[in-house]
């Protein structure tokens, strides 16, 4: 299991970012927004948070 961000999805909104208890979001210089594997513990809150569905969990 893990957590991917769907670039075709995220509105950049930022959620995410305030959500993860354990700042696995990365923004990038361009404003992207992706999850750093090392520190995810799938725990799931960015997921549950995201307004448009973009932050979910997937199967590796
Ligand atoms: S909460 Fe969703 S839409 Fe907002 S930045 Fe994160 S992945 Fe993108
Ligand atoms: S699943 Fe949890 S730890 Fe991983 S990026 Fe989302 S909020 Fe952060």
């Amino acid at each position: 299991m893990a957590h991917r961000i769907d670039q075709n999805k995220c509105i950049s909104c930022g959620t995410c970012d305030m959500e993860c208890p354990f700042g696995a979001i990365i923004i990038s210089d361009l404003g992207k927004f992706s999850i750093d594997a090392e520190k995810c513990t799938d725990c799931d809150k960015c997921a549950k948070a995201c307004p448009v569905d973009a932050a979910e969990k997937v199967s590796e």
